[in-house]
């Protein structure tokens, strides 16, 4: 697609961001320029538009600039998957694994309707883990999880997806 090499160029990288060693993508750079920014949503919103997809849900925070502005588009709702303590509903919670420790993403009861068809966006997928809880969370409450989507993928998380695809099949088909 032509328009990835502007969006590519458009997201700054950050040596050692939060800490030591990691190359922090970010995003806001993105959003600083219009035709990338627009680019990024449109190349979503191609894709989704006219699959009957009811549900965007976007997993906080940077699922939050992408998501509402791909459901508007495509004519769907948009639904934030959040961080514990954060939604003053009722929730459901799902935990995940993180290098250190656990978190947690929440789903107001009664977002989603049991059969609605759903897609996840957020920036970036890098274990997958935040993903795949996302998958556990929308799958629990009935939603049928058609896909999960990023702006930046990791050269190595397309490897290991591959390689569960082969393993287990259904979950490594979202990514
Ligand atoms: P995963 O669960 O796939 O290991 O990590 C993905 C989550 O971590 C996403 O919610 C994403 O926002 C965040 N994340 C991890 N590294 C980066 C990064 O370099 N840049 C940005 N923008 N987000 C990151």
């Amino acid at each position: 697609d032509p328009r990835l090499q502007g969006i590519s160029e458009a997201i700054r990288v950050v040596p050692h961001f939060p800490k030591q060693g990691i190359m922090f993508q970010d995003i806001t750079t993105l959003l600083l320029d219009h035709k990338a920014f627009k680019d990024t949503v449109d190349i979503f919103v191609d894709r989704y538009r006219g699959m009957s997809v009811s549900v965007v849900a976007g997993v906080e925070a940077r699922g939050f600039v992408f998501g509402p502005a791909i459901a508007l588009a495509i004519g769907a709702k948009f639904v934030p998957l959040r961080k514990p303590r954060k939604l003053p509903g009722e929730v459901i919670s799902e935990a995940y694994e993180l290098e250190y420790g656990t978190d947690c993403l929440e789903i107001h009861v009664g977002a989603v309707q049991p059969g609605e068809r759903a897609i996840v966006i957020d920036d970036l997928v890098a274990t997958g883990g935040t993903l795949s809880a996302a998958i556990r969370l929308l799958e629990r409450v009935g939603a049928e999880v058609i896909e999960c989507a990023c702006v930046i993928g990791v050269r190595e998380v397309k490897v290991m997806a591959e390689e569960l695809l082969d393993s287990v099949g259904s979950m490594a088909s979202h990514f």
